[in-house]
C-alpha cells in the first residue's frame, strides 16, 4: 500500500486499522513500512477507512512476484489466480462433497499458519511442511496455492524469494491414513517449538456408525494423546449429493 503524501493531512485516522502496526506519522505525514506491511488492503477499503483525503492507494505492484505473495495470503478479497479462491485460497473441506479430498480411513489435516493474529513468514511454513515430509506425509493438497509455491512439493520446499514473504496466515493441507494421526501431531508438537508464529490446527474426519452411536473415529485417540477435542460440524445438505464417493 501506499501513501500521496501530497493530498495526506496528517489526521492519523487510518493508524489504527493496520493490523500489523505499519503505519506511522512522520513529519505530519502517514507512513508506511513497506517491510511490515502485509498488503491486507484494509487500509485502502474506502469502507473501513475513510481517508479524508483519498490519500491510500493500492499500486498495481502489489500484485506482481514476489510482493503479491504478500497480497494474496492477506487481502480475504484477493482471488489466487491458481485456485481462484479468495482469502488463504483453498476450499478446505467445505466441498468434500465435490471434490472428494478426505475419503475413508483417511484424516485432512489442515494447518492454518499464523493465526490467531501473529501472520508468518514462509521460512516458518517451510520448517513445518519439511518436518511433516520427515514424517511421512507424501503429498500436500494440489488445490492450494501454498503448494503451488513450492519448488519441491515432494520435499514441502519454497524458493528463497518465496521464504523473504510474510503474510497474514495460510494453510498446509494433506490428508494422511487415520493409523498415522499420532506420529504427525507428535511431529506438529514438536514443530511448533522451532517456529517464531503460531498455527492452529483443524482435523477433518469423516462420522462413522459404531455399535453404540455415531462417532467421529479419531476421537478417541486424540483424547488419549491429551488433546481437548471441539467438534465442529460442516455439513452439506446436498441436493443429491455426494458426487463423489467418500
Ligand atoms: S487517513 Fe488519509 S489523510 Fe489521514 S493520515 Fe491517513 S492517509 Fe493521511
Ligand atoms: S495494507 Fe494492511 S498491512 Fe499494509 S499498511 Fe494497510 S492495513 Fe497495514
Amino acid at each position: 500500500m501506499h501513501i500521496d503524501v501530497d493530498k495526506c493531512i496528517g489526521c492519523g485516522l487510518c493508524i489504527p486499522y493496520c493490523p500489523v502496526g505499519a503505519i506511522s506519522l512522520e513529519n505530519n505525514k502517514a507512513h508506511i513500512d513497506y517491510d511490515k506491511c502485509l498488503e491486507c488492503g484494509t487500509c485502502g477499503r474506502t469502507r473501513v477507512v475513510r481517508c479524508p483525503k483519498g490519500a491510500i492507494i493500492e499500486e498495481e505492484s502489489v500484485y506482481q512476484w514476489p510482493r503479491s505473495i504478500r497480497k494474496y495470503f492477506s487481502d480475504p478479497m484477493a482471488y489466487h489466480p491458481e485456485t481462484r479462491v479468495p482469502g488463504r485460497g483453498t476450499e478446505e473441506v467445505k466441498t468434500n462433497d465435490v471434490t472428494g479430498r478426505v475419503r475413508k480411513g483417511m484424516v485432512g489435516i489442515a494447518v492454518e499458519m499464523g493465526r490467531p493474529c501473529l501472520g508468518t513468514t514462509f521460512t516458518d511454513v517451510e520448517k513445518v511442511t519439511k518436518a511433516l515430509v520427515e514424517a511421512g506425509v507424501t503429498k500436500f493438497e494440489k488445490d492450494n496455492p501454498l503448494t503451488y509455491l513450492m519448488v519441491e512439493p515432494e520435499k514441502g520446499t519454497f524458493s528463497d524469494e518465496a521464504k523473504q514473504a510474510r503474510v497474514v496466515s495460510c494453510i498446509i493441507e494433506f490428508t494422511i491414513p487415520a493409523n498415522s494421526l499420532g506420529k504427525t501431531l507428535t511431529t506438529l508438537k514438536k514443530v511448533a517449538r522451532e517456529i517464531e508464529t503460531v498455527f492452529s490446527l483443524d482435523l477433518i474426519s469423516r462420522c462413522e456408525e459404531e455399535e453404540d452411536g455415531i462417532e467421529v473415529p479419531v476421537t478417541r485417540q486424540l483424547e488419549a494423546m491429551g488433546f481437548t477435542v471441539r467438534p465442529n460440524a460442516k455439513i452439506n445438505l446436498g441436493l443429491g449429493r455426494p458426487l463423489k464417493e467418500v
